[in-house]
């Protein structure tokens, strides 16, 4: 155990043995999860015929979120709904995930209740049980970091490695909604409480990720979290493929009418979005619509090893990655 929160009160967090055992008895424990909050491991049952999946993703104050703008139950929300996009990206179920939780000594302990509450619904809402963590005292600003835990069918895990030349590349739900409402809370403007949700609590797509294993439709697949025109480099890097991209088949979220062009500069580069980007054989033939979400086919993949963004006109020009990358 860590000598971490010392301040008990209101103001402040609880002491750490106090928060553990409160996050404790909000976390239901499901059948996947044979221990969870209280040993110094978690056990989890991993179905026969299965294989492990595990990511890690940060959440840092100042970097991915600001106390300011998001709401704490979002920030809560938003933390697991990067991991299990992760998990999504590969066709798998998420079964348990592990929080570590460094919180400054002057944080409202209703900034935590809401943080953890946010978190733990989406983690009800897709069956994933909170089974362990950590907690520590931060000397500046919340960090906080999800590991997420699932399974996939032996060798059915949907990599990123898979795109081969003229596979059609697909999208699902809207792109550039996230960082639309970024915009629109940077110059202060009104945001409708739908527009809202698309940001503040997007919805990993686990449904469309199992969807696609269990046919055996996609080739390759990542989830965009980085931006689509940075996470379709990662899929043609480690295919060793390149891209054609139609830009007016591009799905764009349309939040607060900005123009066609600004929309479009959004959904290629904004990140944050945790929508799937996959590819498919020419031969397969891939639902408009795939648990409740919309897919939509936006290009192919080509031999030549760089992205094409193609306009209405036809004319191309290339697509460098330009969405979001730490340390540039
Ligand atoms: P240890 O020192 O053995 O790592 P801790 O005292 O840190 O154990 O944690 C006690 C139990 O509470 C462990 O099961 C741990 O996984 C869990 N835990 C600690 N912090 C958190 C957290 N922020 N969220 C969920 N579970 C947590
Ligand atoms: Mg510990």
């Amino acid at each position: 155990m860590g000598h971490s929160c010392l301040y008990i009160g209101s103001i402040v967090p609880l002491a750490e043995k106090s928060l553990i055992s409160r996050i404790r008895g909000r976390a239901a424990r499901r059948p996947g999860v044979a221990a969870g909050i209280g040993d110094d491991c978690a056990i989890l049952n991993i179905p026969d015929g299965h294989q492990v999946l595990v990511t890690t993703d940060f959440s840092l104050e100042g970097v991915h979120f600001r106390r300011e703008w998001h709401p704490a139950d979002a920030v809560g929300h938003r933390c697991l709904a990067r991991g299990l996009s992760d998990i999504a990206a590969m066709g798998g179920d998420p079964i348990a995930a592990f929080l570590s939780l460094a919180l400054p000594p002057k944080i409202p302990q209703s900034w935590v209740n809401q943080f953890v509450k946010g978190l733990l619904k989406l983690a009800d809402a897709f069956h994933v049980s909170l089974a362990g963590g950590d907690t520590a005292q931060s000397p500046n600003g919340v960090l906080a970091d999800i590991a997420v835990v699932g399974s996939v069918s032996k060798g059915k895990a949907i990599r990123r490695s898979g795109a081969r030349r003229g596979d059609r590349i697909y999208v699902t739900g809207t792109l550039g909604g996230a960082a639309a409402t970024l915009k629109m809370l940077f110059s202060g403007r009104k945001l409708r409480p739908t527009d809202f949700a698309t940001h503040f609590y997007p919805s990993p797509r686990i449904g469309v990720g199992r969807f696609l294993m269990e046919k055996a439709l996609a080739s390759a697949m990542v989830d965009i979290s980085d931006g689509f025109s940075t996470d379709l480099a990662h899929i043609c890097q480690e295919s060793g493929v390149g891209a054609e991209i139609h830009a007016p088949a591009i799905p764009c979220a349309s939040i607060g009418k900005p123009a066609r062009e600004v929309e479009l500069q959004f959904a290629l580069h904004g990140g944050d979005d945790y929508e799937l980007l996959f590819t498919a054989r020419p031969g397969k033939r891939v639902p408009s619509r795939i648990a409740g979400v919309v897919v939509s086919q936006i290009g192919h993949i080509t031999r030549h090893k760089d992205i094409v963004l193609m306009n209405d006109e036809g004319a191309g020009s290339e697509l460098r990655p330009q969405g979001w990358e730490h340390f540039k």
